[in-house]
């Protein structure tokens, strides 16, 4: 409002110094003089804008000529509707997801009109934002704990980690939330994947009690239900026993397993305990997705870190 005042002063010297041959402003002046002024402020306001703009468009192709930005012909932006979420650098992207980059066919409007070429991958069905951004997190980095927020991540973000891996058809990446979700409901699957540490039947039980005040069976996590069948079979029968712990699809397929084996006696028929397992392909053939054929991220993983 500084720039009225002058206005103001103008108005109040004109009554001070009256000169009785000089008539009054009229209403009507006034209030085109208060009018112009207003014009001016606001198209001040207007161009200091614009100047603002240009400024940050420059200051934004600058660091794109000098890398400073993660924007750049390099890099795809993942994004939910209008928001960025994250830049994944291309060759993760390409290496990572093929099957997703192959899809990639979007080019963002407003670098285009700079000439740059920049991809966006948004994807085509509804997905929470924070698990797109857990998802490029671990596109680029391949690291399942930092990209879920550490080591002891809730079941909530595992299963919502689950449902975008599911709507993506990503493999890999469910691949990896399987096997942070054994070791999160293991806590032994440490340096060795496998290796367990004395006393974790009781960890194992609680951490399954944990995961089944959130769990709805449903597709996305059908390899999860699956493990979390197992586990309960092998340290929480007491739970199934006890009727309420789990839900009613965990129970009835345990329960059966249970009278199965007190029928026929036979230890081979019930499903191995996965903390027993020494081998990884004895891993992935129940609770990973990818093929036979497929390399298994952790080794891809592994080949990688040794380039
Ligand atoms: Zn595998």
């Amino acid at each position: 409002m500084s720039a009225l005042l002058p206005l103001n002063r103008h108005v109040k010297g004109a009554s001070k110094n009256a000169d009785p041959e000089t008539p009054a402003p009229s209403v009507q002046a006034l209030q085109r003089a208060y009018n112009s002024s207003l014009l001016e402020l606001v198209e001040k306001g207007n161009k200091d804008r614009k100047v603002k703009a240009q400024q940050r468009q420059k200051d934004g192709l600058n660091n794109l000529d000098y890398g400073k930005t993660p924007f750049g012909e390099d890099m795809v932006i993942v994004r939910k509707f209008s928001r960025i979420l994250a830049h994944v650098p291309l060759a993760k992207f390409k290496k990572w997801a093929p099957e997703i980059y192959k899809d990639l066919d979007r080019v963002d409007q407003q670098y285009q009109q700079q000439g740059l070429k920049i991809l966006v991958f948004q994807p085509k069905c509804y997905v929470s934002g924070i698990g797109l951004k857990q998802w490029a997190i671990w596109l680029s980095t391949q690291n399942i704990k930092k990209s879920l927020g550490g080591s002891m991540a809730s079941f909530d973000t595992i299963l919502d980690a689950l449902n975008i891996a599911y709507a993506l058809q990503h493999n890999d990446y469910h691949d990896a939330i399987m096997d942070y979700a054994a070791y999160r409901l293991c806590l032994g699957f440490r340096e060795n994947l496998f290796t367990v540490h004395k006393g974790v039947d009781k960890d194992i039980q609680a951490s399954l009690r944990q995961l089944a005040q959130v769990f709805t069976p449903s597709s996305a996590n059908s390899m999860l239900e699956k493990l979390f069948k197992v586990l309960v079979l092998h340290y929480d029968v007491d739970g199934v026993m006890a009727r309420d712990v789990y839900p009613s699809a965990i129970n009835d397929h345990v329960t059966a397993q249970v009278f199965g084996y007190w029928q026929h006696k036979d230890e081979e028929a019930l499903p191995r305990d996965p903390v027993k397992f020494e081998r990884l392909e004895e891993w992935c053939k129940p609770y990973h997705l990818h093929s036979k054929e497929e390399v298994c991220w952790i080794i891809k993983k592994s080949l990688d870190d040794k380039c």
